[in-house]
């Protein structure tokens, strides 16, 4: 692969330049070698000539010791001749040599001259000159003599300074190259070491980066600006499958190239991107540049998906070890599913998969959007619709979660049957949900298709061979008619689906009237708002006394709300409103924290007392009730016993399964249960059977009137008797006289409650009114 070749290329230059320095260091070397060694040979040239100096110096006093002999006269100057012709000689030999080193000619010829000088000399004495002799020896062969011997002298001094400074020089030389060698090797080895330990690192590197490459997620590519490849990762090859590559992802037949491909044809990364995503990359591939890195993301094809990545693409055309292009791509397929994961999950109900309430807000606010951009008429209107499945919960608890959980999938299906494709079905939970209708037009056509979804509805439904029916209340809100924005819209398409269960008619559409929406009450209503953070509620008491010893049992908590402006509020005129704009809950929460609150003051007193609190028919629809009362009890310390729940048989059934169900919750936690209202109502008796109640309110409807209308007396004591019979306590409330209670004392009823014990009153009117309470015997006397 290119990439290696051109490591290998780098590997020979730094070779080839190691050569020539050791070579350099080599030549060097040998130079200082060759001049080390003929300094060597000149020192030791120069020693030999100062040595033959010093012979011919002796070979010549030899030769004026014989001269000497012949002129003192003990010798003639035959005896000496022949002595003195061999020392000559061997002078002779030695002053060639000498001379021939030291180029002179000038001893020779000082000798010459020496030498004729004492033949001269000889020859007078052989012939008995002896006086010319000396007088010759004198001024001549003394001269002479001393001539050859200053010569000598001066040569041998300059041959002995000569073979010193070489001797010098030839030791430096040694050292130097001594020096030169250890350096050479020392260099040598260096190198030879750092280039071992380079070659370990760059495989230890090379493997390390090429172990990335194989194990990274990341696919690694080198291509052109043209995005033909020469190089594939192998987390590349086998995400791309490019050796098994069909033959939509090869494009041209070039061959070699792509040594990583090992396809064997040219490759382009172009053809493997999907073709919308294709321009985008090729852009990228363009436009990059050495200083700028550039990111794309695009979808490319593998063999069995089409993936996401992000790639980001660098230009390292100049770095020789790649020569190209390089895109990393980061698979962002995973992240980008999990990301649609959450947002789906965010905006779709798990169990259906069908939009939440959110996604039904937005959709709404977006279709209302629309039509207002477009100036649309009534043509335009956007109906909403809330479904609420009425027998659903009885289906979940007889069946089990999973017939409730398979019937509520069947659900989207059989209202598509009845809506167009563009129509939006949300869950909003549990078993309600809600249908938006973009563009239906009018009203009629609205109630129309709801009377349609309403009959699909009823429909039998099957799950694992068990054939469920159901039945659906379902409330109709259309935009311009009944608001505006989607908020209004939603909570008044849930007035009216509230309508349609509480008079069981199926189909109701929103009507000012059910809500009571008049300004004065909007007002009211933001008012009560208001109100519920104001601490504007209070709650009156009112006590609930045994009807045969006339001891207080407890007493019944009424809200009244203390308007600063309107004065005091008959929950009345503000319960209805509050039922109807979800403002109930908080409500709810309210009073029983005001009648918590006081019961635990009473129990700190030493008179406990049981407190009821009335409960709101939506309140009985609300799953999380019980969980927010143990709350609320635990918060207070207040026993569960101490606290009692009044609701009305009405709000019972609304949705009975439901409701029913929610009691339970609230009887296990140990809370006192009582049926409110009881018999002003349609009565259900087979309900009232299997509600986890200990009490039984008699209407105060017929209570009040028993004395004059003997029907209502009637029913007050079957009531009572039923009561009984059920195993409840029997209350007649709105005893307004001494003759009710004491008709009442022959029913036997067990507990009284009305303005002829006391009026409802403040907790501290409610205590002196306590105080004061002498028990029935004398209060039937002070009555009577
Ligand atoms: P209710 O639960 O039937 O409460 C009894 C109502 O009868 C009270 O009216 C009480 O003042 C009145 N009353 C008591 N004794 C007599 C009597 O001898 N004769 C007559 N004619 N009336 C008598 P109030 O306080 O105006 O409450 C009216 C209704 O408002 C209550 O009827 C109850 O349904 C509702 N309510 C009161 N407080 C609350 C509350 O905190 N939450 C809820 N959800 N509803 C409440
Ligand atoms: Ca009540
Ligand atoms: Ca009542």
């Amino acid at each position: 692969m290119r990439k290696r070749r051109n490591i290998s290329a780098g590997h020979r230059i730094d070779g080839s330049r190691r050569i020539v320095a050791v070579a350099a260091v080599l030549v060097l070397f040998a130079a200082v070698m060759t001049i080390t060694l003929s300094l060597k040979s000149v020192g030791e040239q120069s020693v030999r000539t100062e040595r033959d100096l010093q012979a011919i110096s002796a070979e010549l006093h030899s030769q004026d010791a014989l001269e000497w002999r012949a002129i003192s006269g003990r010798v003639t100057p035959y005896d000496v001749a022949e002595e003195l012709t061999r020392s000559r000689t061997r002078a002779r030999v030695l002053t060639t040599r000498a001379e021939s080193s030291s180029s002179s000619e000038k001893l020779a010829s000082a000798q010459d001259r020496y030498d004729s000088a004492v033949d001269d000399e000889l020859r007078l004495l052989s012939v008995g000159r002896t006086q010319e002799a000396e007088e010759v020896d004198e001024a001549e062969v003394d001269p002479a003599f001393d001539a050859v011997m200053d010569l000598l002298q001066e040569h041998s001094g300059a041959a002995s300074s000569a073979a010193a400074r070489a001797q010098w020089l030839s030791n430096a030389g040694i050292v130097i190259t001594v020096a030169l060698g250890l350096g050479l090797t020392a260099f040598v080895e260096n190198r030879r070491r750092r280039a071992q330990l380079r070659r370990d690192a760059e495989r230890r590197s090379e493997a390390r980066y090429r172990a990335l490459i194989d194990r990274s997620s990341d696919l690694v590519l080198v291509s052109d600006r043209e995005g033909v490849l020469s190089y594939l990762s192998p987390s590349a090859q086998r995400v791309l499958a490019v050796t098994g590559a069909g033959a939509g992802t090869v494009v041209g037949a070039g061959a070699g190239a792509g040594a990583g491909a090992g396809a064997g044809a040219v490759l382009n990364v172009l053809a493997l991107v999907h073709e919308s995503d294709r321009d985008a990359l090729r852009v990228a591939l363009q436009q990059v540049h050495p200083q700028r890195g550039v990111t794309v993301d695009v979808r490319l094809r593998t063999d069995s998906s089409m993936r996401t990545l992000a790639i980001s693409v660098q230009d390292l055309t100049s770095d020789p070890a790649v020569g190209g292009l390089v895109l990393t791509c980061h698979d962002l397929t995973e992240r980008h599913e999990l990301q649609q994961q959450l947002e789906h999950r965010a905006l779709h109900d798990t169990l259906t998969g069908l939009p939440n309430r959110a996604l039904l807000a937005e959709r709404f606010a977006q279709v209302l959007g629309a039509s207002a951009d477009g100036g649309a008429g009534t043509g335009s209107a956007t109906a909403l619709l809330l479904i609420d499945l009425d027998r659903f919960k009885e289906i979940n608890d007889t069946l089990g979660h999973h017939y409730g959980d398979e019937l509520l999938i069947q659900i989207d299906p059989r209202l598509r049957q009845v809506l167009r494709a563009g129509d939006t079905i949300a869950r909003l939970g549990g078993d309600e949900f809600a249908v938006l209708l973009a563009g239906v037009g009018d009203l009629e056509t609205a109630v129309a298709i709801a009377y349609e979804l309403q009959e699909v509805l009823t429909l039998p439904f099957e799950v694992e061979g068990v054939t469920l029916d159901v039945e659906a209340s379902i409330g109709i809100a259309l935009s311009g008619m009944h608001g505006d924005d989607p908020a209004a819209l939603m909570q008044r398409a849930d007035v009216a689906m509230y309508a349609a269960k509480q008079h069981g008619v199926g189909v109701a559409v929103y009507d000012s009237s059910i809500d009571g929406h008049s300004p004065e009450r909007l007002a009211l209503l933001g008012d009560l708002r208001r109100a519920l953070s104001n601490d504007e509620l209070i709650l009156h008491y009112q006590p609930k006394i045994a009807v045969d010893t006339g001891e207080v049992c407890g007493v019944e908590a009424l809200v009244r709300w203390q308007h600063p402006q309107r004065g005091m509020i008959a929950p009345d005129d503000f319960i209805p409103l509050a039922e109807n704009t979800g403002l109930i809950g908080p409500l709810t929460t309210r009073v029983l924290e005001l009648a918590l609150g006081q019961a635990r003051r009473w129990v700190d007193a030493g008179e406990a007392l049981q407190v009821a609190v009335n409960l709101s028919a939506r309140n009985l629809l609300d799953e999380r009730l019980d969980r927010h009362v143990a709350e609320l009890l635990t918060r207070y310390g207040v026993a569960p016993a101490l606290l009692k729940l009044e609701v009305t048989e009405s709000a019972v059934m609304v949705d009975p399964v439901r409701a029913r169900a929610v009691l339970q919750r609230l009887h296990a936690l140990g809370v006192q249960l009582s049926i409110d209202d009881f018999g002003a109502g349609y009565t259900s008796l087979a309900h009232l059977k299997n509600l986890p109640v200990s009490e039984l309110k008699v209407d105060r409807s017929f209570v009040a009137t028993m004395q004059t209308d003997s029907s209502n007396a009637m029913i007050v004591r079957s009531v009572i008797e039923l009561g009984h019979n059920l195993g409840l306590s029997a209350v007649a409330e709105g005893v307004e006289d001494a003759a009710v209670l004491k008709a009442l004392a022959g029913y036997s009823c067990d507990v009284a409650q009305g303005y002829h014990v006391s009026r409802p009153l403040p907790a501290d009117a409610f205590e002196r009114w306590r105080a004061a309470w002498p028990g029935i015997a004398e209060h039937q006397a002070i009555a009577g």
